[in-house]
């Protein structure tokens, strides 16, 4: 666990830059900067406002916590704040949403998505880590921009009572830190069966080291040149400590990214319905309405991007079509995840985690939605399959900087913190902010 001695002025201090970077949307004022952790927005705070970056959740207060947040309260680490992210975690750069957090290595750039918040708490506290949430990378993606360490485990291994879900066949609590050591110590503490959620498991998760790592040729397409050649970097000295860099070959991956959206949108939509203005979300007040107007009003303050999501979510899984899209989404992301498990038998997979550095915000804003879902071709395939995989600052570019994913077989967690824990004896990670 991180501490340090505690400071009467933290909670002053972090509210002072958190104006100028936009992280996090409530501050708890009596944090004292020893042992903190932040709570991304979409996981229930008792006390605190939990709305999961959306408007329709605005002023809801959980009277209850997160099985992970229970557990690190428990632990005896100091809740911190809420940080922000993408509506419902629908994004890749942290910009559908209200509050837009800045990236702190370059404050004209994005910090990444969905977890933006936490990402840039993690790099500007120092005792401190990240309790965030992964769909399809939001955890690698932010982690890479924003240069710190970001750790999704297995599917299964962390409890998501308490979540408020994007997609629940894929979404995964995980964890963000300055070093692997600290994401193992808040690891360690939250993991593990809980009777409130079904999906998650005791399973025994292991340390099984490989000197072998693979590289998919098909994921190494479009990858700026920067970001290349600190790759390329890395990999050398990973050679001379002894590892094998080997090519494979797997055209299915191409599908990764239309299956992700088929399946994750499917499962938003139907997530999202409960949000009517009756029970959930922002309470109606005109109950003289016909329903369907009733509805619509209610809904009106979903964000574009969710409606978006809602109606190709109901569109693909509509009883005209979804065989040919929801029902074939499926299959794919069966035989992927036997692929993927066949490599990994006997290796780590790598890749960079993100195509580029992290873009300028009004860069992101002019992408076509086409190349802003490409954004995550690296980090979809491990999150469709449920994969353990990690990213970590592996070097620098004009001062930004460039992350790496390394990937492991179900349950192999921690070899991946173990692999991390040994390149940070060699190279040393870059922090702006030391709050
Ligand atoms: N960018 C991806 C999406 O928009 C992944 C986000 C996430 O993991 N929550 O779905």
């Amino acid at each position: 666990m991180p501490t340090t001695k505690p400071n009467p002025k933290f909670a002053e201090e972090l509210s002072k830059l958190n104006k100028k970077l936009n992280f996090m949307s409530v501050i708890n004022s009596s944090a004292n900067g020893k042992s903190l952790f932040s709570v991304k927005d979409n996981l229930c705070v008792k006390g605190f406002e939990s709305r999961a970056g959306s408007k329709i959740l605005s002023g809801y207060i959980p009277p209850f916590n997160a099985t992970a947040v229970q557990r690190m309260l428990d632990s005896g680490y100091e809740f911190v704040g809420k940080t922000v992210m993408d509506e419902f975690g629908f994004g890749s750069f942290g910009t559908n949403t209200d509050i837009v957090a800045k990236n702190p290595f370059d404050e004209t750039r994005v910090a990444g998505g969905s977890s933006s918040g936490a990402a840039v708490a993690t790099a500007v506290i120092k005792n401190h880590v990240a309790i965030a949430e992964s769909t399809g990378g939001s955890i690698s993606n932010p982690a890479s921009f924003c240069g710190v360490v970001g750790f999704t485990p297995t599917y299964g291994t962390i409890s998501r009572y308490g979540l408020i879900d994007y997609a629940n066949s894929l979404d995964k609590v995980g964890v963000m830190g300055r070093r692997a050591a600290d994401i193992r110590a808040a690891f360690d503490r939250i993991k593990g069966a809980d009777n409130y959620d079904s999906t998650c498991s005791d399973s025994k998760i292991s340390s099984t080291p490989t000197k072998k790592l693979m590289i998919i040729e098909q994921l190494m397409k479009g990858i700026d040149s920067k970001v290349l050649s600190s790759f390329d970097l890395l990999l050398s000295k990973m050679q001379g400590m002894g590892y094998k860099v080997e090519h494979a070959s797997l055209d299915i991956i191409d599908k990764a990214i239309p299956a992700y959206y088929i399946i994750s949108m499917a499962e938003a939509s139907t997530n999202l319905a409960k949000y009517d203005g009756y029970k959930y979300g922002e309470q109606g007040k005109d109950f003289t309405k016909k329903y369907n107007d009733f509805f619509c009003d209610a809904r009106s303050s979903f964000g574009i991007e969710a409606k978006r999501r809602i109606v190709l979510g109901t569109f693909v899984r509509s009883a005209s079509v979804k065989d040919k899209y929801y029902i074939k989404a499926l299959k794919f992301r069966t035989a992927l995840t036997s692929k993927l498990s066949s490599i990994l038998k006997d290796s780590f997979l790598i890749s960079p985690t993100m195509p580029t550095v992290a873009p300028k915000i009004d860069e992101a804003a002019g992408l076509s939605l086409i190349k802003a879902y490409s954004m995550d071709s690296l980090t979809i395939p491990p999150n469709l399959s449920g994969l353990p995989h990690i990213s970590f600052p592996c070097g620098y570019a004009n001062g930004m900087p460039i992350g790496a994913q390394l990937i492991s077989s179900h349950f192999n967690d921690y070899a991946l913190l173990d692999f991390v824990e040994s390149w940070e004896k060699s190279f040393k990670y870059e922090f702006k902010y030391n709050l």
